[in-house]
C-alpha cells in the first residue's frame, strides 16, 4: 500500500480528525477551562478517558501538535511543554530519584549541563562521559544506573556521539535510553531507529524554525518496557504498561511543574513544522558548501563539521543521518591574529546572536557567551577553543553567506 511521506503526512495530519467549520488550519484554542453538560463526563475526563479540563494540561491546540511530533519522530505519543529545557527537566525530574545514576555524554547544550548540576544537587548520581565511544558509557554504569542521556550533533563541537552503541548497552541492560533530537530534528535522524527511548525536541529550534516561538516536546519511541521501571508511580500503573512513562512525566511534569505550552506558540510551531524538510534540506546544503569554503580559507584555523570527511565521525554522521545531509551547525576556529569579535562585527547578514534552526544565519563567540559560565576548565574538557566561532546556518542564497563570511574574514585580517 502506498504510504505518504514525511511532508505530506505532516502538512495533512490536522484534517486526520474532524476540523471545526472546515478550516484548513486547525483552529487555535486559547481557552483555560472546558465544560461538560453533564458534570458525570467532567469526572470521567479527571478519572482518566481523554478530553480537556484545565489548559495546564492540554488544550486542543497542543494535542494538533503532539500528534504532529509523533507522527514526525515515528513515536506513540508526545508531551508538549513550554521550552526545551522545561521538556528535559520533566524528563528527569519524573523518572529518576535520590540516589539514582544517570550516564551523560559530556558533549551537551550548556543550560542541560547546568541542569544536571541541579538534579546532582538532589541527590541523583551524574556520571559525564565521552559519548562518541560507548566504551566509556558501558564503563560508566552502576546498579543504580537507570537512565542514559545525550544528544545527537553536539553544539558547538559537532561531536556525534556512538547512538547506536549506546542503544545497544540500554536494551542489553534496561535503562532509559533519552536522545535530545534537537540538531538533527526528525527529518534527518529519528532516534527511535536507534534504540532510543525517549525523544526530547526543542521545538524552538528546526522544527518551529522562524525564531518566534518557543516549545519543548517528550515523545515515547514505545521501544522501552515501563512496567519494569521502578520509578513509576503507583497511580499511573493502570492501563498498558506502554503509556506509563508519558503518563508520569505528563501529570508529574506537565500538570505538577506547570511548564505548559500555550495555544500561540504551539499554532506557530505547528505551522512551522509544515516546511521543516524544506528548509532543513536548505540548511545543510548551506552548512556543507559554507564549512567546505571556511575550511580553504586563510582566516581559519579549523571547522568542525560533521559533513568534511576529516571529522573525526564523519563516517558515522554518513551512516546515521538522512543521505548527504549532515545537519546546519558549525564550529569555526578563527586563525591566529584574527579576533574573533572584530570579524563578528564585520558580518552583515549573519547576525550577532544566540539561538540556532532560525531560517536566517546567526553566530556567536562560543566561549565568551553561552559557555561563558561553566569556565575555562570545563570548557577546555569540552573542546571550546577561545576563538570559536557557532554558527547555525540559515536558508538564505548560498553565495551571499559565502561572500559574507570571506568579506568578514578579509576585513578582519587586515587590522
Ligand atoms: C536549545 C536547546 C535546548 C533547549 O531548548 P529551549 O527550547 O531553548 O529551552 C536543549 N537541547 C539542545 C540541544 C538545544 O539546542
Amino acid at each position: 500500500m502506498h504510504q505518504n511521506g514525511f511532508t505530506t503526512t505532516i502538512l495533512h495530519s490536522d484534517r486526520s480528525q474532524s476540523v471545526e467549520h472546515g478550516a484548513v488550519h486547525k483552529p487555535m484554542h486559547p481557552s483555560s477551562e472546558y465544560v461538560y453538560e453533564d458534570a458525570h463526563e467532567l469526572a470521567a475526563v479527571f478519572q482518566g478517558r481523554s478530553g480537556f479540563t484545565y489548559a495546564r494540561q492540554g488544550t486542543p491546540t497542543t494535542t494538533a501538535l503532539e500528534a504532529r511530533i509523533t507522527k514526525m519522530e515515528g513515536g506513540t505519543g508526545t508531551v508538549s511543554f513550554a521550552t526545551g529545557m522545561a521538556a528535559l527537566a520533566a524528563i528527569f525530574t519524573t523518572l529518576l530519584r535520590r540516589g539514582d545514576h544517570l550516564v551523560s555524554s559530556h558533549f551537551i547544550f550548556g543550560n542541560t549541563n547546568s541542569l544536571l548540576g541541579t538534579l546532582a544537587d538532589l541527590g541523583v548520581e551524574v556520571t559525564t562521559v565521552d559519548a562518541t565511544d560507548a566504551g566509556q558509557v558501558r564503563a560508566a554504569l552502576r546498579p543504580n544506573t537507570r537512565l542514559v542521556f545525550t544528544e545527537t550533533i553536539a553544539n558547538p563541537g559537532t561531536q556525534i556521539a556512538d547512538l547506536v552503541g549506546l542503544g545497544e548497552i540500554c536494551r542489553e541492560h534496561g535503562l532509559v535510553y533519552v536522545v535530545d533530537n534537537t540538531l538533527t530534528s526528525p527529518w534527518l535522524l529519528r532516534p527511535r531507529d536507534v534504540g532510543a527511548s525517549l525523544v526530547m525536541n526543542s521545538l524552538s529550534k528546526y522544527i518551529g524554525g522562524h525564531g518566534h516561538a518557543l516549545g519543548g516536546a517528550v515523545t515515547d519511541t514505545g521501544l522501552f518496557d515501563w512496567s519494569g521501571y521502578a520509578n513509576i508511580a503507583e497511580a499511573y500503573r493502570k492501563g498498558a504498561p506502554a503509556g506509563w512513562g508519558l503518563t508520569q512525566i505528563k501529570k508529574k511534569g506537565l500538570r505538577d511543574m506547570g511548564a505548559t505550552l500555550a495555544a500561540e506558540p504551539a499554532h506557530r510551531i505547528a505551522v512551522g513544522a509544515e516546511t521543516l524538510a524544506l528548509r532543513m534540506d536548505r540548511h545543510c546544503s548551506n552548512a556543507l558548501a559554507l564549512a567546505r569554503f571556511l575550511q580553504g580559507h586563510a582566516g581559519v584555523a579549523k571547522v568542525h563539521y560533521p559533513g568534511l570527511p576529516c571529522h573525526p565521525q564523519h563516517a558515522r554522521a554518513a551512516a546515521l543521518l538522512r543521505p548527504g545531509r549532515f545537519g546546519g551547525l558549525l564550529g569555526v576556529e578563527l586563525a591566529a591574529g584574527i579576533d574573533c569579535f572584530d570579524f563578528l562585527n564585520h558580518l552583515r547578514i549573519v547576525l550577532n546572536a544566540t539561538h540556532l534552526g532560525d531560517t536566517r544565519s546567526l553566530a556567536l563567540p562560543a566561549a565568551h557567551t553561552i559557555y561563558y559560565e561553566m569556565g575555562p576548565q570545563r570548557r577546555a574538557e569540552m573542546g571550546i577553543a577561545d576563538s570559536l566561532i557557532r554558527v547555525s546556518v540559515g536558508i538564505e542564497d548560498e553565495t551571499d553567506l559565502l561572500h559574507d563570511f570571506d568579506q568578514a574574514l578579509v576585513a578582519a585580517a587586515s587590522r
